[in-house]
């Protein structure tokens, strides 16, 4: 059966109908994964749940944002209503947690793909600290090692984009398969503050060096790296800040 919208809309139902507390959401849908299930999980009107979206850096708050139609994103500490509920914005770093609002009643952690199994449980504990009942932890790509979420025996939901975009579905899923559990590669001290989605090696004619650089996107594998138009994508040296544009000449992400 495929994995479409009306049977994640059913596994997202069951799950809150369940006395599972954790729900991993998976599938190539990267960009909308998040937006179903905090769709379905505030259905319920007759009620103000209090929603805590964990991000995993501003700029993914930005992304979102945009997503669910706001102008801004709420200020640390502060909420802003959607669909009659209210909803706050943090980031994966336990820094930002100092303004974070409790109790809450949702959580929604996006993407998982940065944290691992000690920085994932010191998430997700949190949340239940601050009395979540249901915590959604939403992938990007499916391409990590999601062992450290077995411990707490989630619900799992799967939305896939092969009936909506089958173009797109299979060029998530190449990526996928291009990077297999490449999930924390080792990158150099000038790189390991990035976030490793965005991360592309390249020569950098300044540096004279092979270097990796920061993209204007996500990584979109290699293949459609290197068929994309001149200008679609953008590689800031992370060294030096030299942009380069000739995408033909990129290679992988390591
Ligand atoms: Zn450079």
């Amino acid at each position: 059966m495929a994995n479409d919208f009306q049977s994640a809309v059913g596994e997202v139902a069951r799950f809150l109908q369940s006395e599972a507390l954790v729900a991993v959401a998976r599938g190539t849908h990267q960009n909308k994964k998040h937006t179903l299930v905090l769709d379905c999980a505030l259905v319920d009107r007759s009620t103000t749940f209090r929603i805590l979206f964990r991000v995993n850096s501003r700029r993914d708050a930005d992304d979102f944002r945009r997503g669910v139609g706001f102008s801004r994103a709420p200020s640390a500490g502060s909420s802003l209503s959607y669909k009659g509920h209210r909803l706050y914005v943090d980031t994966i770093n336990p820094r930002s947690w100092r303004d974070s609002p409790s109790p809450i009643d949702i959580g929604v952690v996006y993407p998982l793909d940065s944290l691992d199994a000690d920085s994932g449980s010191v998430c997700v504990d949190d949340l239940k600290r601050r009395g979540a009942t249901k915590i959604f932890l939403v992938t990007w790509t499916d391409n990590f090692d999601l062992t450290w979420v077995t411990s707490y025996d989630p619900y799992w939901i799967t939305y896939d984009a092969e009936d909506e975009d089958p173009a797109y579905h299979q060029r998530v899923k190449d990526v996928t398969a291009e990077q297999g559990l490449s999930h924390h590669p080792k990158v150099p001290a000038y790189a390991s503050r990035e976030d490793t989605r965005y991360l592309v090696r390249h020569y950098c004619d300044r540096c004279r060096m092979s270097r990796l650089a920061r993209l204007n996107k996500p990584y979109p594998g290699i293949r459609n790296l290197h068929d994309a138009q001149m200008g679609e994508y953008e590689a800031t040296c992370l060294k030096c800040g030299c942009v380069a544009l000739d995408n033909y000449n990129w290679y992988g992400q390591s």
